[in-house]
């Protein structure tokens, strides 16, 4: 046996027998648990070791790199310059230097925040995904258990199936059909075959280690069983020191478009400062230091100062109200295109479906047959056609076989529970041993009767599934369960009550006919059939069609009010099956998707168009049954290609591409394989329908609030650029400082932002067509309401400027802290306007939002403390003001209502007239 120095085998080269033997591991029942959690203490967890972390110092310093920091920063150098010219003047040091301090601390403010959000989404993105770590099945004290990855320990022997991350390196000791996704270990992009019975010389280089597995690789078809040799730092992706390629977060279309405005709003600081220092300049009269603080009040003034951390703290808080109702955001890019979504594509079987299946009618020898009883407990029994009961014993042979054929093509488990009975893998094989019970065939008999030589699994391309079994006389006997339209054209015989004989096209006929009849009544039809010493290589060749059995699988609750909450909210909802037409059209009228008479197409039907002609299909389709995979990904291109946002579901290592090609892939966090969910923008905890429709609101509602306090603090800085800029043309004016500018944007103005972001979905958001992708942020009209709010917020404040009716002389003073109360005050009443750029602040439901009042009254107070509070004055450079100048503050401040409401009646009005375009259908 080939082994090293210390006389450990080459698990490649070594004989699966020797290699148990090594690790002391029981073939038939595994480790016990006692053993493996000794083993687990010795060789530690099996997970690689985590990158080496960032600098801590980087990520802070990384905070002062956006070109709006660096603005202030500047603007900070400029204040701290003024307040040394202002020596010798009355004010005290702090108020020379307060401007500088101000920006100083908002800035170091910011990058605390923007640090420690950072690392915040950073731990909650990690935790999100670890809820979609990969399980592994491990055969543990005789038992097939399910258990995280990471508690693998050497000698532990796996199950893996298709769709399977690798969890550990190990020997197989058992495959079948089985190829590999290596791309992460070798770069190789085309899977490789991998079987448990090659011999291997030791000296074979990895690449070509055909009897092992690895780490972080993929089982994309077969199955198989194998020992665990190697975990954690110990494999060869823990020595190469590689980390699994995580999914790369891109940044999400808001966070360019936020930048993108960014960068905008720099250029108009820098053009406007620009045009206010050189016209000063030219006037002549002040002194530079003023001229240089109206030009930093101004930067100060534009830039949206809160605005990337209550962009964050909306997605944060938006993101986890997701996960509390099963969707869980793998990708931040996600959340938006979920609330953009046209079109959803969805699989039938487990997603619109319970997928708990139960065979309702059979189909054999001629004959029909009913089924009774529910669930998987093999209670009830098979009637004739009309009903009346078959004796145990007097079941038509031709039925028997079926029933033995399903039960033996067949790798569920049916054991008894306290309760009831319970079913271990996939349903629709459970739902075969469950019939079989009720005809008296039980497999555990059956399986001892005629062992299993091997299997071709199924593959949801292929659609059927082969084992080719063994007799006691030592003959051979292939049984083959599949799609009718898959298994029928592989047969040539038919099983008769009077034994075999050949299948004459009437018998096609009938039979089709009869497949027909069953998927009418939403049933799903599977067909059986045998072939008796079927050559290697050929086993599914020259069959013998035994029948057909027909299984319920009823919708799931709530995925016809979803679907019908869909349609309201202007998103087509398109079925991709697997599965036969008739059955997948009844059950979409049953629910709701589709009406008679919809158009269907079959993969068949598919296959014989082109690009361009299923373009101009896609949009009529709502059912497309018998798909491949690859059928699906052209599916979603032609969807793409005319301008819609898709979804699509998937469950199965095939649907990977098309998960990743959608603009939303949604995997099942259930009933999905590993590859699916690392595919997937998003995990549907649930696996239903329904849960996916709840992320589109969420979805919806987490955009619009974006938009909504976008909205709300965009006007509000358009309001006080204004002011500043007016004042700075005003001979004897004086503008706002900006330290009274950062406290209107980042305390009046943060409190009520972050409470428009974080408004609960409404109702009504679900019943409006969805946005248009191309749209930005904003439409035309959306920047005339801010520009004209910003007039509404703006102009009051100005005007205290040039207020001719004071009976007091006017003081420059009186009129900065009086326009500095009026931008402070605006958007408390202004942030009322902004829960809808459309509709009335008085329809609006619910007309009071209580934690919009918290924050305007709280934002309220804090303004009264900084422009009131006379130890303060100094350092805010205010002014004490009359009781008659806070009514006409008030009065000034909620200006911007009336005028707002007259605006956006006109803007109906206007938008009325133009029809707007229809975004979906
Ligand atoms: P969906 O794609 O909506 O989930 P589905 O589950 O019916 O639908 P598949 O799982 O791809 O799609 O199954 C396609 C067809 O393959 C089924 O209609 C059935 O005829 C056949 N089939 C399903 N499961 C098995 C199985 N375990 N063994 C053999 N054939 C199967």
């Amino acid at each position: 046996m080939p082994a090293d120095k210390e006389g450990i085998l080459t698990p490649h080269a070594a004989s699966p027998e020797a290699l148990l033997a090594q690790l002391r591991t029981d073939p038939q029942s595994g480790l016990s648990d006692a053993e493996a959690a000794e083993r687990l203490k010795a060789h530690g967890p099996n997970s690689l070791p985590e990158p080496p972390p960032q600098s801590e110092l980087l990520r802070f310093l990384r905070q002062f790199t956006s070109p709006l920091v660096l603005v202030l920063l500047a603007a900070a150098v400029v204040a701290t310059v003024v307040g040394f010219t202002q020596k010798g003047e009355q004010t005290s040091l702090l108020g020379r230097f307060a401007d500088a301090l101000a920006i100083v601390s908002i800035v170091l403010l910011n990058a605390v925040l923007g640090y420690v959000q950072e690392r915040r989404a950073e731990t909650a993105l990690a935790a999100l995904r670890r809820l979609s770590v990969p399980n592994a099945r491990v055969l543990r004290g005789g038992e097939l258990k399910q258990i995280a990855a990471d508690s693998l320990v050497p000698g532990d022997i796996i199950a893996l199936e298709a769709g399977d991350a690798i969890p550990a390196d190990a020997r197989l000791l058992r495959s079948s059909n089985v190829s590999i996704d290596e791309s992460t270990l070798t770069g190789e992009s085309a899977p490789v075959a991998k079987d448990a019975l090659r011999a291997l010389p030791a000296e074979t280089a990895l690449a070509d280690q055909s009897t092992m597995v690895f780490l972080g690789t993929t089982l994309v078809r077969g199955t198989a069983q194998a020992l665990v040799i190697h975990t954690g730092a110990d494999t060869e992706l823990g020595k190469i020191g590689t980390l699994l390629a995580g999914v790369a977060e891109q940044d999400a279309p808001l966070e360019q478009n936020l930048e993108r405005f960014g960068k905008q709003i720099l250029w108009l600081c820098l053009v406007a400062s620009a045009i206010l220092l050189g016209w000063g300049f030219l006037r002549g009269g002040r002194p530079w230091h003023l001229l240089l603080l109206e030009a930093v009040s101004f930067a100060v003034a534009a830039i949206p100062e809160g605005l990337p951390a209550i962009t964050t703290i909306a997605l944060a808080l938006g993101t986890q109200r997701m996960a509390r109702r099963g969707v869980i955001i793998r990708r931040l890019a996600a959340v938006e295109s979920l609330g953009a979504l046209n079109v959803i594509c969805t699989d039938k079987t487990g997603t619109l479906t319970q997928n708990q299946m139960t065979v309702r009618a059979i189909y054999a020898g001629g004959m029909r047959y009913q089924v009774t009883g529910e669930g998987y407990a093999p209670k009830g029994g098979l009637l004739t056609e009309t009903g009346e009961a078959i004796a145990s014993g007097a079941l038509p042979e031709p039925a028997q076989a079926l029933l033995r054929s399903g039960a033996l093509c067949n790798n569920a488990q049916l054991t008894p529970n306290e309760q009831d009975w319970r079913m271990v893998g996939d349903p629709t094989e459970g739902a075969l041993l469950t019939v079989a019970g009720k005809g008296g065939i039980q497999q555990a008999e059956v399986m001892a009767a005629y062992p299993r030589l091997r299997e071709l699994p199924f593959d949801s391309d292929r659609k059927r599934m082969t084992v080719v079994v063994r007799a006691a006389d030592g003959s051979t006997m292939a049984h083959v369960k599949g799609s009718i339209d898959g298994l029928l054209p592989l047969c040539d015989q038919i099983l008769a009550p009077e034994g075999s004989r050949p299948l004459l096209d009437s018998d096609r006929a009938a039979i089709l006919a009869e497949a027909e009849r069953m998927a009418k009544a939403a049933l799903r039809v599977l067909a059986l059939a045998d072939g008796s010493n079927p050559p290697d290589g050929s086993e599914e060749q020259a069959l013998t069609f035994l029948g057909l059995v027909g299984m319920l699988d009823p919708p799931r609750s709530g995925v016809r009010e979803a679907i019908a909450t869909c349609r309201e909210a202007g998103i087509a909802v398109v079925m991709i099956t697997g599965d036969h037409a008739g059955t997948a059209q009844a059950i979409a009228e049953e629910i709701g998707l589709s009406r008679p008479g919809d158009e269907v197409l079959t993969g068949a039907d598919l296959a014989h168009l082109d690009e361009n002609e299923l373009r101009a299909r896609v949009p009529r389709v709502r059912i497309f049954a018998r798909t491949t995979a690859e059928q699906k990904l052209r599916i979603v291109r032609a969807f793409k290609s005319i301008g819609q946002i898709v979804a699509m579901t998937g469950d199965g290592v095939n649907d990977a591409p098309a998960l990743r090609e959608a603009h939303v892939g949604v995997a099942m966090g259930k009933g999905g394989t590993d590859v699916a969910r690392q595919a997937a923008g998003v995990v549907i905890t649930d696996d239903n329908f329904a849960t996916i429709v709840s992320g589109v609101r969420e979805g919806r509602a987490i955009y619009r609030n974006i938009q909504k306090f976008i909205y709300y603090l965009l006007s509000s800085n358009a309001a006080l650029t204004l002011a500043v800029f007016v004042a700075a043309f005003h001979p004897h004016c004086l503008p706002l400082t900006p330290l009274m500018i950062l406290c209107i944007n980042l305390v009046t103005n943060g409190l009520p932002a972050l409470a428009l972001g974080v408004d609960p979905p409404d109702t009504d958001q679900m019943k409006e067509p969805p946005r248009s992708a191309a749209a930005g942020l904003f439409r035309l009209y959306d920047y005339l309401g801010i520009a004209f709010a910003g007039l509404a917020m703006g102009v009051p404040a100005v005007a205290l400027y040039y207020w001719p009716w004071h009976a007091t002389p006017i003081t420059p003073e009186w009129s900065r802290a009086m326009a500095f109360a009026v931008l402070g005050f605006g958007p408390l009443f202004h942030a009322w306007n902004c829960r809808s750029p459309e509709l009335s602040l008085f329809l609006q439901r619910p007309i009071i939002r209580w934690t919009l009042v918290g924050a305007c009254l709280l934002s309220a107070g804090i303004h009264l403390v900084s422009a009131a509070l006379p130890g303060l004055r100094t350092v805010f450079h205010t002014y004490p003001l009359a009781l008659t100048d806070w009514f006409i503050i008030v009065a000034l401040s909620a200006v911007n209502i009336p005028a707002v409401e007259v605006a956006k009646a006109i803007g109906r009005k206007l938008r009325r007239g133009h029809a707007e375009q229809p975004t979906s259908r």
